[in-house]
């Protein structure tokens, strides 16, 4: 006889875990595939020597969707908000940035009366209703907020910095204008980085009777009768489930759909874009500069915060873990050489000499920061791919129609996991 689960779930990153936690309890037999060798997809962290490195810089916001969701879920973590402030490059140049009310009085970045624009447009992006933004791109909402060069470039700035995405021209309003406020509420960088959120997610999930499954590689999909499906691994291995979560790539997904078009005769997943980035992760034994924690450049599109010092990431209290990433534009084709470079020469602008201290650095030239870069229509698109097979759910940072990053993760895992338990009450008070 072969077993049947409820619910098979492929992936156990933040949306694969949050959804079994979510849908554990129920009576259902749930069954999570993952790939890798361990859990935690993109939100592991990595122990180097005596550190511990997330995979790029992680912040998560204070006030998002997703923390209100890992409290529900019992979910505990400890972390620092980071100061707003720091300094922002222009041409070589280091300015104060007027992120908080001193930087905003002191900077020589703006003239006063951009000074006065930038608070103004700070102001109407605390009040201002993303949901009335599907309609435009980010690029043209900026320029409807202002006219003022300078004022322009922070917004797209900030739109880097809480978003990770560096294409105002193609990139949708509403989901940036939404993040940029969750995250001028705050952010947490975590002790002992994300992985302390997906051990407690995974330990959970077993506790509650979830089988979670490493290196097990979903490879094919077929339906069979009575809505089951029929889910191929890579080794060949067979499992059934009424129900399938996916939580992988969506270009995956696309390539399982369409290598069975009989099967599944639905309009392919749109092709989604990611947003991609390239990050040096480094581990110091102090900072040459311990007063420089933070900066951005105006003109480039990179980043540069220590991220120990406001969160544990380290046995040893005296060294540091920072991060320098590069943003990429979905156009680009970068050199991955290149642009290490760029980046080793933007952490010695910030920390010079930090060769001299160096413990352990990792470089990571291309990683999909999120699966999908947010576009005018996409709502659309999701909600037409989600009617389009009964019994397939997706979740991830992709699939959620309003958020992305962690907030999409894990909005669009519950979302999947309520709409399972709503259709298998379905079916039991039908049977
Ligand atoms: C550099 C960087 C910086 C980031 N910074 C932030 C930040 O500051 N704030 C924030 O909120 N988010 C941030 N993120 C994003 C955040 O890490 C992700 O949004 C989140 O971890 C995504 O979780 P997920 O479960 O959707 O996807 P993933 O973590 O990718 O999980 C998907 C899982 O599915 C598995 N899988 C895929 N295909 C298969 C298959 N065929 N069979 C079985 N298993 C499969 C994968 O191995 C993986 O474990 C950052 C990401 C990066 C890379």
């Amino acid at each position: 006889m072969t077993h049947t689960w409820d619910v098979v779930i492929v992936g156990g990153g933040l949306a694969g875990l949050v959804a079994a936690n979510c849908l554990a309890g129920n009576g259902l037999s749930i069954l999570v595939l993952e790939k890798g060798a361990e859990v935690g997809g993109r939100a592991r962290t990595q122990r180097i020597g005596h550190q511990y490195f997330n995979l790029g810089p992680h912040a998560l916001p204070q006030k998002g969707k997703a923390v209100s969701i890992l409290e529900e879920l019992d979910i505990e973590f400890s972390g620092k908000p980071p100061k707003l402030g720091g300094q922002l490059m222009k041409e070589g140049l280091a300015y104060a940035a007027p992120f908080t009310l001193s930087g905003l009085a002191t900077t020589r970045l703006l003239q006063a009366r951009e000074r006065m624009e930038w608070a103004k447009v700070l102001l109407q992006i605390s009040s201002a209703d993303p949901g009335k933004l599907s309609h435009q791109t980010f690029e043209q909402w900026v320029r409807r907020m202002t006219g003022s060069a300078p004022v322009q470039s922070l917004l797209y700035l900030l739109g880097r910095l809480a978003t990770y995405c560096h294409a105002p021209d193609l990139a949708s309003a509403k989901v940036i204008v939404s993040h940029i406020k969750t995250v001028l509420s705050g952010v947490l960088y975590l002790d002992h980085g994300w992985q302390s959120l997906i051990d407690q997610l995974h330990n959970r999930a077993v506790i509650s009777g979830v089988q979670v499954q490493s290196q097990k590689c979903f490879k094919q999909m077929n339906t069979e009768q009575h809505g089951l499906f029929k889910v191929i691994l890579s080794d060949d291995e067979k499992v059934w489930g009424r129900n399938v979560l996916w939580t992988g790539a969506p270009l995956e997904l696309s390539r399982v759909l369409a290598e069975q078009p009989a099967n599944f005769p639905v309009d392919p997943l749109p092709a989604f874009v990611p947003v991609k980035g390239a990050s040096l992760d480094v581990a110091l034994s102090r900072l040459p500069n311990p007063k420089q924690l933070f900066s951005m450049s105006l003109t480039e599109p990179v980043y540069f915060s220590v991220h120990s010092n406001y969160a544990r990431l380290s046995d040893d209290v005296s060294s540091a873990v920072l991060h320098v990433l590069r943003y990429y534009h979905p156009e680009e084709h970068p050199d991955p050489k290149r642009i290490r470079t760029e980046l080793e020469q933007f952490l010695e602008q910030m920390q010079p000499g930090w060769r001299n201290y160096e413990l352990n650095s990792r470089f990571l030239p291309q990683i999909a920061v999120n699966q999908r870069l947010p576009q005018i229509g996409d709502e659309q698109r999701l909600a037409r791919f989600k009617k389009s097979i009964p019994g397939l759910y997706i979740a991830g940072d992709w699939a959620s129609p309003d958020f992305m990053l962690a907030e999409g993760a894990l909005t669009s895992a519950k979302q999947a996991a309520e709409d399972i338990m709503a259709k298998e009450k379905r079916r039991y008070h039908a049977d």
